[in-house]
């Protein structure tokens, strides 16, 4: 079966990682902005960070078959600095109307503190006025209760934001809930020792349906599992889920919220008819 991974870090991959994932039916990824595990240092970092994002990657993926897009932003570890936040955020203009750039992600928070609420509050003004879909990181353990529900009253105090073009990653039992009652678009994040199982991936489905549901495997430069996409969809096998449905969750889902996206420009695998060799 084919899937879509809509939150993977590839940039701290190997070229193996993306022979291995196109051999598992992976076709194509989204890749947001993250934190590089240091703080960097001017807004020139981020301008080579963002070309890295934008050409080489998609370059890299292509090579095996995998469409790659990518989300743009200051992550909220490093939103702490205002005024170099500010600056990343004047500059990411530059590279939205490249091909790939399906909106302003992964912003969010981090420890819950007011710079980083208000650095968030401007990256979704920026994602509004440039027509951009946003996708979403939560906290993580005990800050992510907190957090999210902090990030959900922001954007729904804002009437500018279609909640249906918004996708709210890392949720876990106790936040997807409020995810999706409020309309937006829940991801869970595949971990091996932090955030969710496949199991609890699997529980989470059983309890809340396939609507507006995604799984990711995260895919960083921390102790995550790059192919944790295909471990979702064996155990949704094991436990006598129909192909349909994991198909909907692992690929349709996900075409659905990225086409929103005028950047999306996916090509489905050839179909017999289409093919040009037999
Ligand atoms: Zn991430």
């Amino acid at each position: 079966m084919y899937y879509i991974d809509p939150h993977i870090h590839m940039v701290s991959r190997t070229t193996d990682d993306y022979e291995t994932l196109a051999k598992m039916g992976c076709v194509g990824m989204s890749e947001p902005a993250f934190w590089a595990g240091f703080d960097r240092g001017s807004v020139d970092s981020f301008r080579d960070y963002f070309r890295q994002l934008t050409d080489f990657e998609p370059k890299r993926a292509a090579q095996y078959g995998i469409q790659h897009y990518t989300w743009l932003c200051i992550n909220a570890k490093e939103a702490e600095n205002i005024a170099l936040s500010r600056e990343v955020i004047a500059m990411i203009p530059e590279f939205l109307d490249r091909p790939g750039v399906l909106g302003i992600g992964e912003i969010g928070l981090n420890k819950n503190t007011p710079n980083e609420a208000t650095i968030f509050m401007e990256h979704v003004d920026l994602a509004v006025r440039y027509d951009q879909q946003i996708l979403i990181h939560t906290p993580h353990l005990e800050d992510k209760y907190q957090g999210t529900r902090m990030i959900l009253d922001m954007l729904c105090d804002d009437s500018r934001v279609d909640r249906s073009r918004v996708l709210v990653d890392h949720v876990e039992e106790h936040t997807v809930r409020q995810v999706l009652e409020e309309g937006f678009w829940a991801g869970m994040t595949l971990y091996p020792i932090s955030k969710c199982t496949p199991q609890r991936a699997a529980d989470i489905v059983e309890t809340y349906g396939v609507e507006r549901l995604l799984v990711n495997s995260a895919g960083d430069w921390g102790p995550s599992k790059p192919t944790a996409v295909p471990d979702f969809m064996l155990e949704m096998r094991r436990r006598g889920h129909a192909e349909s449905t994991i198909r909907k969750i692992v690929y349709e889902n996900p075409l659905e919220f990225f086409r929103q996206s005028q950047n999306f420009k996916f090509q489905p695998p050839l179909e017999a008819s289409e093919a040009t060799t037999a």
